[in-house]
């Protein structure tokens, strides 16, 4: 049994700067999450890409902040608990019990929910024998180094902002690139869109459309062709080697949603000043929780984290007063 003030659920970039919150009060945490690896979205969706509007960072890729983050929390040495998922929450404010699939038990004096999607995970295609290429890469959802695509010809699937960010992004390390989507207008920011229109027009990617996907050709994890269809089921096959199939997320909140908390279209919904949820003692800060005015954002995320921080300080140390005090002022732990 781990005993500690906050239980963190999400180590995301709201739920690391929620241990830091804790830490500057001095109360210890634990921040436990599903992915073996702390960042949240940003360390498994879009590590190299570069953030823009993080305050006082004109330009940070997003796998740069997280290991900004973990520089910053690392003075308060928050527990952790990574590649367990949190199935239940019982107890209230000031002795909760948290327990994973790991079968791990947390007892905590409150709970902040960080948990962004829940447990997110990609829209896959419905394509036969898919598993074997996710297996050898050869299918990927997620851009973790542009380098890999080097020389490769690939297939981009999808007419959202990932679909066209990417092709952008790889036209230039791909050997060859297409792009696959069923509309010949796509869904991406117009900026992004004219980008993409301007590289097809000069021939550095192909465009698919309109077609889907169909079936993969290949054996043993060996992508040989990605083979598309057309809104009257005319086929054609694409010789190519990866597939990069981006179809937005399935956004799932798991156990989350069993807890008893007020939910509202797969959010949380938390009081605005503190980002209590309707339990006592049970916080949500991030892409998961919602009020009027909510923006996910990464800074909004952050602004939630020292609200809940501050209003966690008097379930976990009650009658002890806090006296509100600048960073400038208490500095960090050496
Ligand atoms: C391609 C892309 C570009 C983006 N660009 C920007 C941008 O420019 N600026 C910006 O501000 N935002 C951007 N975002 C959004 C930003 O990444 C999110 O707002 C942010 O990651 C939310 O942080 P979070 O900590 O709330 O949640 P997440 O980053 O989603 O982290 C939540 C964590 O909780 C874990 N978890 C969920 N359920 C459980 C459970 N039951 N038990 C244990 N762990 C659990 C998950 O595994 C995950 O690691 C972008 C997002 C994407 C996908």
């Amino acid at each position: 049994m781990i005993q500690t003030d906050v239980a963190i659920i999400g180590a995301g970039p709201a739920g690391l700067f929620a241990a830091f919150e804790c830490g500057m009060l001095k109360l210890g945490s634990v921040l436990i999450d599903a992915l073996d690896e702390a960042g949240g979205q940003c360390v498994a969706l879009y590590p190299e890409k570069p953030i823009f509007d993080i305050p006082a960072h004109p330009a940070i890729e997003a796998g740069a902040l997280i290991a900004a983050l973990e520089r910053q929390i690392a003075p308060f040495s928050p527990g952790r608990l990574l590649g367990r998922r949190v199935e239940s929450l019982s107890g209230e404010a000031g002795k909760f019990l948290l327990t994973t699939d790991k079968g791990d038990e947390v007892a905590a004096r409150a709970v902040i929910i960080a948990a962004g999607a829940g447990a997110f995970g990609p829209n896959r295609p419905p394509l036969a024998g898919l598993e074997a290429f996710e297996a050898s890469g050869a299918v990927q959802y997620y851009v973790r180094r542009r380098e890999d695509f080097r020389g490769r010809t690939v297939v981009i699937a999808g007419g959202g902002d990932s679909a066209v960010d990417w092709a952008l992004q790889l036209k230039d390390i791909a050997a060859t690139l297409y792009v696959v989507h069923r509309r010949p207008k796509f869904r991406a920011a117009p900026e992004s869109a004219a980008q993409l229109d301007a590289a097809s027009a000069c021939g550095d990617i192909k465009m698919v459309i309109p077609y889907q996907l169909h079936a993969l050709h290949g054996a043993d994890g060996v992508l040989e062709g990605v083979e598309v269809a057309d809104l009257e089921g005319r086929t054609k096959i694409l010789a190519a080697d990866r597939l990069l199939p981006f179809f937005g997320l399935a956004m799932d909140l798991g156990p989350i949603a069993t807890w008893g908390l007020a939910l509202e279209r797969h959010h949380v919904q938390v009081a605005p000043a503190t980002c209590e949820t309707s339990v006592p003692g049970i916080f949500a800060i991030g892409d998961i929780a919602t009020y009027p005015g909510k923006l996910k954002l990464i800074l909004q995320g952050f602004s939630e984290a020292a609200m809940a921080a501050h209003a966690i300080h008097p379930i976990a140390r009650p009658g002890e007063a806090l006296h509100f005090e600048y960073s400038t002022t208490k500095g960090v732990p050496a």
